[in-house]
């Protein structure tokens, strides 16, 4: 059984726990730098990237992660924890920063401000149909050549990545969390 953090600093923690409880992982809620010892795996929620980077300053939690993904810790950040992971934020605040472990370049609210939101099925590579809930979704809008591209989407933009994987480091700009399907997760927590 996998051990699997969840960044619970602010957004939809709550979700992602369901999720990983229901597919069988244990789950512990990462308040504290401390607690990112001895995970198999972690993963960044949606919410407010700006808020989340704030708070993972403030709580001290941000150089320690740093590390851990730098030596290996397998990470997934779905929607603003994209966000949190790419090399470039655009439209993001002046100041906004990055943990820069995904060479993805993301547009905060690509797909359009909170009344675009919209549903999409998203073909996943070896996993078939998931549906996709796109929120305020950040769109990868260039990717380097080391990046796995585990599903693209057309939403009348010509397709862009949005399931992406470079070695430890997994991103999604949809939240599977928000839907009853937990195939998504299933293949992060099968990879730990
Ligand atoms: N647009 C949000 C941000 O920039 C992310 C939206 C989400 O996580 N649903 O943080």
């Amino acid at each position: 059984m996998p051990r699997v953090g969840v960044l619970a600093l602010q957004g939809d923690v709550r979700e992602h726990v369901a999720m990983l409880v229901n597919i069988g992982a244990e789950v512990v809620t990462v308040r504290q730098a401390e607690q990112l010892d001895d995970l198999d795996g972690l993963i960044l929620p949606g919410g407010e990237s700006t808020s989340i980077a704030y708070l993972l300053t403030t709580s001290g939690i941000r150089p320690v992660l740093e590390k851990k993904l730098a030596d290996g810790l397998s990470v997934f950040g779905t929607c603003a924890g994209l966000i949190l992971l790419s090399r470039e934020i655009l439209d993001g605040r002046a100041d906004q920063w990055s943990f820069a472990s995904l060479d993805v370049s993301v547009r905060r609210n690509g797909y359009g401000r909170q009344i675009a939101s919209f549903e999409q099925p998203v073909d996943v590579v070896g996993v078939g149909e998931v549906p996709g809930v796109f929120i305020r979704a950040p769109r990868i809008e260039t990717w380097g050549s080391e990046l796995e591209v585990l599903a693209t989407l057309d939403h009348g933009d010509g397709g862009h990545p949005v399931l992406v994987r470079q070695g430890n480091v997994w991103g999604c700009s949809f939240h599977p969390e928000l839907t009853t399907d937990s195939r998504v997760h299933q293949l992060f927590t099968d990879s730990l």
